[in-house]
């Protein structure tokens, strides 16, 4: 594989002349790129008379292109003027098609779409190109992660803003403003690899995404988003609000299961709501860090990268760079560009989302790199060894030694406030059945007698006892025993736990006890009713047992332990007439 590559400048046509002996017989041997910036007030006008001229060139040409920004040119991002870029396959079976996809709300085309990629023999790389908004954007990743998992999808949002719309085009298209177009990449000696270059570094606790729609979070940890950012970062709002931010974006966690480790986000800018605008979208319930750039770990993940792409021996490399990313480095913006392209030639552009396929799951990214690495047959070139860098850890910039002492910090106080969360658990909760313990129980009945709410409305304690309980244990060992103090449990775990109106524990041995308040006298007199029969159902319990349960009321003026002493004195009555029965004073 080869690329080639022009500025759009007067000469092009005379530059793609002299490559018309390259490229020869076009049809699905060679893709164009056409980068067009976002900002130029004719871009499309522009981007028009280059694909005619590839017309006029070339015969049948497959093209792609977007509103872009930091255009890659030889090796460096450089351009602000429109980039032309060719790829060449020099393998007879390798084939690049160009479909389109701009009726995008169209489950139809979408089947479509998806069912000519399966027809695809060795189909290797899926590039996209993208103008649609983050919701359809997930929605392309979605039916793509259909495809088999080592088809390697890759590719950029088109760039845009409030007054230049982003665009996609594609082989003798106008241009769709919120459509997406895609090159498929396949061939029995192709082989292509993808790699996502991050860096950041996580600083400060989790937090939860407590409600957010789709690229706006308006609460984290159910305070203000806004909030947060002035807490940790003094971020002002202000016209560096976005500057400032770019240095802390937010990594969002992705399940484990996964396996892609997480995207990361940045805040564009804050609503007079308080919520903040994002760079794309966060799922609510997501839990997310904040990260720190700190520019020598960053090079070094891209240095890392840059590795990758010599083993793997590229031909040609596209990248998908991020809009935020170049800004965040304002004039090293090529410190880690050239890192990836010196290895090979280079197209590409900085997008505003980089997308990637990761263990089957296409995410859409943001202050990344997508290097995409593409060769055909065994590695060809020798490769330049990189030379051994010195360490530079030992000259770090204080931001970044404090960066990681906050981190080291935080790290070590999640450890402890895991252990601390671990006692209080203990504390509260009895090991053998996981209920809570007489200590919590006691400490639950006291906290909702003064909690207003439950002051108004009845409250009632349940208290029971196993019938003969000693037997059990003699007759078939205490750890049958423990199973059915276990099953009993369960029962009340499934039944009770998780409802405010209604909790309870162990009480102590083979005794438990259950606070409700807000219900009628019928329906806590049903409640223990329903306990007792349910303790004698062989459904419920693996050995089935009776109960003897003592039931009553909290009367007005009463402290909780006249109650709980009361509903014990019930309980033992229940005892004393029989056992298996419910004793209530109402
Ligand atoms: P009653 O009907 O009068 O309640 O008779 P009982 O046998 O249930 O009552 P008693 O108080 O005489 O005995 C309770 C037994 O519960 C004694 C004790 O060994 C047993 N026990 C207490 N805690 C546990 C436990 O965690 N596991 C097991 N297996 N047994 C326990
Ligand atoms: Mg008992
Ligand atoms: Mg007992």
């Amino acid at each position: 594989m080869r690329l080639l590559q022009t500025i759009v400048d007067n000469n092009f046509k005379e530059t793609v002349k002299s490559w018309a002996d390259q490229v020869q017989n076009m049809n699905q041997s060679a893709l164009f790129h056409i980068y067009v910036p976002y900002n130029l007030s004719d871009g499309w006008e522009q981007a028009r008379n280059v694909c005619s001229i590839l017309e006029e060139v070339f015969e049948n040409p497959n093209y792609i292109g977007c509103s872009s920004t930091g255009e890659i040119f030889e090796g460096k991002i450089s351009a602000k003027k429109l980039v032309v870029s060719v790829i060449i396959s020099e393998d007879t079976d390798t084939k690049i098609s160009v479909v389109p996809y701009y009726s995008m709300r169209d489950s139809v085309e979408a089947e479509k779409v998806v069912s000519y990629f399966r027809s695809i023999p060795n189909i290797r790389g899926i590039e996209i190109l993208s103008a649609a908004e983050y919701q359809r954007m997930e929605d392309v990743g979605g039916m793509i992660d259909t495809l088999p998992e080592d088809i390697n999808v890759f590719g950029g949002v088109a760039v845009g803003d409030n007054k230049n719309k982003a665009f996609v085009f594609l082989n003798s298209n106008e241009p769709s403003y919120d459509g997406t177009v895609f090159a498929i990449y396949s061939g029995e000696n192709l082989q292509v690899s993808t790699t996502r270059v991050f860096g950041w570094k996580s600083i400060g606790y989790p937090l939860k995404v407590t409600r957010s729609d789709g690229p706006i979070v308006y609460e984290l940890d159910n305070r203000p988003c806004y909030d947060v950012y002035k807490h940790y970062l003094h971020l002002n709002k202000d016209d560096n609000f976005f500057y400032n931010a770019l240095e802390f974006p937010l990594e969002v966690e992705v399940d484990e299961e996964v396996g892609v480790g997480g995207y990361i986000r940045h805040a564009k800018a804050v609503n007079k709501d308080g919520s903040i605008l994002m760079s794309s979208n966060i799922p609510e319930g997501s839990n997310v860090r904040f990260t720190y750039g700190d520019p020598i770990r960053m090079l070094e993940h891209t240095e890392r990268a840059g590795v990758q792409i010599n083993e793997f021996g590229a031909d040609v490399l596209l990248l998908f760079n991020c809009f935020g990313r170049m800004l965040f480095w304002k004039d090293n913006c090529n410190d880690e560009i050239q890192e990836l392209t010196k290895y090979a030639p280079a197209t590409g552009y900085s997008a505003l989302g980089e997308i990637m396929r990761q263990n089957s799951t296409t995410l859409l990214n943001n202050l990344s790199i997508v290097a995409v690495s593409m060769r055909e047959g065994d590695i060809k070139n020798t490769r330049i060894i990189p030379e051994a860098k010195d360490s530079k850890s030992t000259n770090l910039p204080i931001t970044a030694r404090l960066a990681i002492f906050i981190n080291t910090i935080t790290e070590e106080l999640m450890v402890k406030n895991n252990q601390l969360n671990d006692m209080l658990y203990k504390a509260s909760h009895d090991y053998l059945t996981k209920l809570l313990n007489r200590g919590a129980i006691e400490t639950m009945i006291y906290d909702a007698c003064d909690n207003p709410e439950v002051g108004q409305k009845d409250w009632y304690l349940l208290m029971f006892d196993i019938d003969d309980f000693k037997k059990i244990n003699d007759k078939y060992g205490h750890s049958e025993g423990d199973k059915v103090l276990i099953d009993m449990a369960k029962y009340l775990v499934d039944n009770v736990k998780g409802r405010n109106d209604i909790n309870g524990g162990r009480w102590g041995g083979e005794e438990f006890m259950i606070f409700g308040f807000g219900f009628t006298d019928e329906k806590m007199k049903e409640i223990a009713e329903n306990i007792r029969q349910k303790a004698k159902s062989p459904e419920i319990m693996n050995r089935p047992i009776t109960l003897s349960i003592g039931l009553t009321k909290h009367r007005a003026g009463e402290s909780p332990k006249d109650v709980i002493d009361r509903v014990d004195a019930l309980l033992y009555q229940a005892k004393q007439s029989g056992k298996d029965q419910v004793c209530s004073d109402f």
